[in-house]
């Protein structure tokens, strides 16, 4: 092989023996480097395969032998492996260094983009041997390893997490800027060599680990960290923050050979975690101690969640998860309802709910009644999932309400309506008859002799008598009729839809049914007793007022006393009775 190259015969010293020599040059035609060899007059004596290859030298420089070095450098000088220059120069230069006669290393990067590593040494005749090395390969890999420690270095730098990494001998091997600034640590503390025992000991003693013996802090953490094992925990730091722990072991072959520990802040989420917590806890407390219960339906209106409805109507939390919500509060006939039934309606239009009010039952059978306030709730994408809402247990507010109904509208020896309920009857009626026409008639029902029951048998029986009477006309009048007691011993009945001379038949029929009629009361006889009724009635466009209606009626009462009581009586009935009364009837039945 070696026979290909002309670069094997050495003029200067005198040639060796041939074998010697042939060995010789078949030893460094196999070695990786390029090898030359220069006598003290810088001719070539000696290279190699590997020199005329890495160095791109053409047959052509040999083929008059092998090249001194001017030649050499005047033809790389030309192609430009020494840099752009003038060729002159940059020969020249090499040639100087060359006679300088130094050992001496340098890289040098051709044009074709390898690098050479090229070092010479002198020889002690005065030549010298140079050795060139292709270093590419190792200068890619080592600018890589060096490239990928920078971004490295810059990641960890950067990183908000702290980080440490402990060797085999507790020694901490690297940390990064966030590590000094999480643990807190003084500026230049931490500096090569530290070891994990000085770190640990140095909190134990600022306190960080809470009242403990430092040096005993520092045994139980170094054992610890011997046993090379995974570990994560919190710690609460002197300051008060937060931080969380975590050590990885590396490995190497599977033999731990140290640590790796990441340190985050957590104090913004341990600081939010117990806001959170309390803030459930207060909305616990507000439910379990209010007369109030939170839910959340699905789109189809059932039960996902519910909180403290137990407490207020019986069924427990959990046992009415996936339940119709609207259906088991309104009961069976409960839509019925206008107000459920316009809360359905809401429902079907996602509408937000605002303090509607729902009667439902408890568990045990009572009635109660909710204030219900609910919003409807979308996912990420805006479609509706549901609602939630509260609802207020307003039954004991309801009752009071409805108290202070009857109360406001009601007789309360008899139940009956009073004054306003009528009134607003009558409004209603006079309302209805303006739509769609129609009648209304008033009757005014007066106890005959009244007064003398009260003296025979005390007022108490006269209260019962009132009572039984309010009974009586009640329960021989229509339903929609309305029975009200004004006080005193006189009643008033609107009748709804009726005309005139309807009302006076339908009264003529009560005076004979109570005249008929036997009234129980307490210690005494049943009573017997008669009325005497005064009509009066008014037709759609009919202007007149509820007090006009009231003292034409009022007439008729007047007339049916004077006509002999136990009758019935219109204001017009006055004229005719009061014209041919006789005085002795008026004697008889004024007694
Ligand atoms: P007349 O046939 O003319 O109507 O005779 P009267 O006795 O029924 O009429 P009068 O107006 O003279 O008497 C009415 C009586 O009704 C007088 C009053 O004490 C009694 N009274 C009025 N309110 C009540 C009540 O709430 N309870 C009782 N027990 N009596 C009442
Ligand atoms: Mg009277
Ligand atoms: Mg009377």
């Amino acid at each position: 092989m070696s026979d290909a190259l002309p670069c094997a015969t050495p003029r200067v010293p005198a040639p060796p023996a041939p074998a010697v020599h042939d060995i010789l040059q078949t030893i460094i035609d196999f070695l990786p480097s390029g090898v030359t060899l220069f006598d003290h007059e810088f001719n070539m004596i000696v290279c190699n395969r590997q020199l005329r290859e890495l160095l791109d030298f053409p047959d052509s420089l040999f083929e008059d032998g092998l090249p001194n070095l001017r030649t050499l450098a005047r033809f790389n000088a030309e192609r430009g492996d020494y840099g752009p220059g003038d060729p002159d120069v940059l020969a020249a230069a090499v040639i100087e260094r060359a006679m300088r006669r130094e050992a001496h290393v340098f890289e040098r990067a051709r044009p074709n983009g390898r690098i050479l590593e090229i070092r010479g040494n002198p020889l002690p005749d005065g030549g010298f041997v140079t050795i060139y090395t292709d270093i590419t390969e190792r200068k890619r890999a080592e600018e890589e390893a060096r490239r990928s420690a920078s971004y490295l270095d810059a990641v960890v730098s950067a990183l908000p997490q702290g980080i440490s990494v402990v060797d085999e001998d507790l020694q901490i091997a690297l940390w990064n800027p966030a590590f000094v600034k999480l643990q807190n640590l003084p500026d230049g503390f931490m500096k090569p060599g530290i070891t994990f025992a000085e770190v640990v000991r140095f909190n134990a003693q600022r306190g960080e680990y809470g009242p403990v013996d430092p040096e005993a802090r520092v045994r139980s953490m170094v054992e610890l960290a011997r046993r090379f094992e995974p570990h994560r925990l919190e710690r609460t730091r002197g300051d008060g923050g937060s931080m969380e722990v975590e050590g990885r072991v590396v490995l190497e072959d599977g033999r731990p050979v140290g640590f790796v520990t990441t340190y985050t802040d957590i104090t913004e989420r341990v600081r939010s975690e117990q806001t959170i917590r309390r803030v459930k806890n207060l909305m616990s407390d507000a439910i379990n101690f209010s007369p109030t219960y939170i839910w959340e339906t699905d789109r189809e209106g059932r039960y996902t969640f519910a909180q403290g409805l137990e407490k207020i109507l019986g069924q427990p939390d959990a046992s009415i998860v996936g339940l119709d919500r609207w259906a088991t509060l309104f009961g069976p006939d409960g839509a019925q309802v206008p107000a459920h039934a316009r809360i359905l309606q809401q429902l079907q239009t996602h509408d937000a709910l605002d303090r509607q009010t729902i009667r439902t039952t408890h568990l045990d059978g009572r009635e109660m009644w909710l204030s219900c306030s609910a919003q409807p709730v979308h996912d990420d994408q805006g479609a509706f999932v549901g609602y939630r809402g509260v609802d207020v247990d307003v039954t004991d507010l309801t009752r009071a309400h409805q108290e202070l109904e009857q109360m406001a509208l009601h007789d309360p020896l008899t139940g009956l309506g009073n004054r306003r309920k009528l009134l607003s009857r009558f409004e209603l009626e006079v309302a209805r008859m303006a739509r769609s026409g129609g009648s209304l008639a008033l009757l005014i029902i007066d106890i005959d002799h009244f007064k003398a029951i009260n003296d025979t048998h005390g007022h108490l029986v006269g209260d019962e008598c009132l009572r039984g009477l309010a009974n009586l006309l009640s329960s021989n009048l229509r339903a929609v009729d309305l029975v009200a007691r004004f006080g005193g011993e006189e009643f008033v009945v609107l009748l709804s839809d009726t005309r005139l001379d309807q009302a006076r038949i339908a009264a003529e029929k009560l005076c004979s049914t109570i005249a008929a009629s036997r009234i129980t009361v307490p210690d005494a006889e049943p009573l017997r007793i008669t009325i005497s009724i005064g009509v009066a009635g008014m037709c759609a466009g009919d202007s007149r007022s509820f007090d006009q209606l009231l003292e034409e009626a009022d007439l008729g009462v007047y007339a049916a006393k004077h006509a002999g009581r136990n009758r019935v009586c219109t204001a017009r009935d006055i004229e005719s009775h009061m014209s041919d009364r006789s005085a002795e009837g008026m004697v008889q039945d004024d007694r």
